[in-house]
């Protein structure tokens, strides 16, 4: 499995962009970045979009994407709240075409929006993809992703903590995780339903009592301006654990494994 980060911050810059990352080149976590990081070749790989909330920061790329990939239907999978959120405040036919209807301009869709049940494993273009209900609004999933070898990767998208029950339904290799506010922030982490690096670690604490191992740990969601500080508290928490933790960087791949 490659992972490549095209954005894994909460805030744009010229240096810092929304959360998106692809799967093998083909499957697209959140589609934050996707237009502004990737060729229209690279575009035109992309096989579907899986979407975990409704939140813009995971939502804003999917009209421009669209827009530069008329000639195909592109599956875009979310909760049907998400995909709601996505019909009436992009897709509006206002500020953007209503992409995934036939009566737009283009007299086809160009977007299916396919709304999935949590814990209904679907079966795409050779992986098993299971979506868990997570501790975030706009209906918010994360998202397991298994390949034919078996390994898996699980997506948190955004969350906050109380994830005992998700990782008692998963099995994943690697985790890719929010850990959106440094320490001191816990308590607005916790109201905004975020992680901080404590509240990562009790989390991670929680899934190595559940499955006696730890997975691979790659940590998006940063705010830029407290990312120095949320890096020295992850190499505490890594220090602790005795566990590799990285932190993506917007056009970072990883092989794994
Ligand atoms: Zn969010
Ligand atoms: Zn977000």
């Amino acid at each position: 499995m490659r992972i490549k980060f095209l954005g894994t911050h909460n805030s744009e810059s010229r240096t810092t962009k929304l959360i998106s990352y692809l799967i093998d080149g083909v499957l697209a976590i959140d589609a934050g970045s996707i237009p502004s990081e990737l060729s229209f070749s690279e575009q035109q790989q992309i096989r579907a979009i899986l979407l975990t909330h409704g939140h813009y920061d995971h939502i804003r790329g999917i009209p421009a994407f669209a827009f530069a990939n008329t000639e195909r239907l592109i599956p875009v999978f979310g909760t049907a709240e998400a995909l709601n959120i996505l019909r009436s405040h992009l897709l509006d036919g206002i500020i953007y075409p209503k992409l995934a209807e036939k009566d737009s301009f283009l007299g086809k869709p160009v977007l299916d929006l396919i709304a999935i049940e949590p814990f209904k494993t679907i079966r795409f273009e050779g992986y098993e993809i299971t979506a868990i209900k997570v501790n975030h609004p706009c209906g918010a999933i994360g998202f397991e992703i298994k390949e034919a070898n078996g390994h898996s990767a699980f997506c948190t998208g955004d969350t906050g903590p109380g994830l005992s029950q998700v990782w008692n339904m998963i099995h994943p290799d690697i985790l890719i995780t929010d850990v959106t506010f440094p320490n001191e922030l816990a308590s607005v982490a916790e109201e905004s339903c975020h992680l901080c690096p404590d509240l990562l670690m009790h989390e991670l604490e929680n899934f190595q009592r559940i499955h006696r191992y730890f997975p691979r740990v790659i940590s998006i969601h940063l705010t830029p301006n407290h990312e120095m500080t949320i890096k020295n508290e992850l190499a505490v928490v890594s220090q602790k654990l005795k566990i590799q933790i990285d932190i993506a960087q917007e056009g970072e791949e990883f092989s794994l494994p």
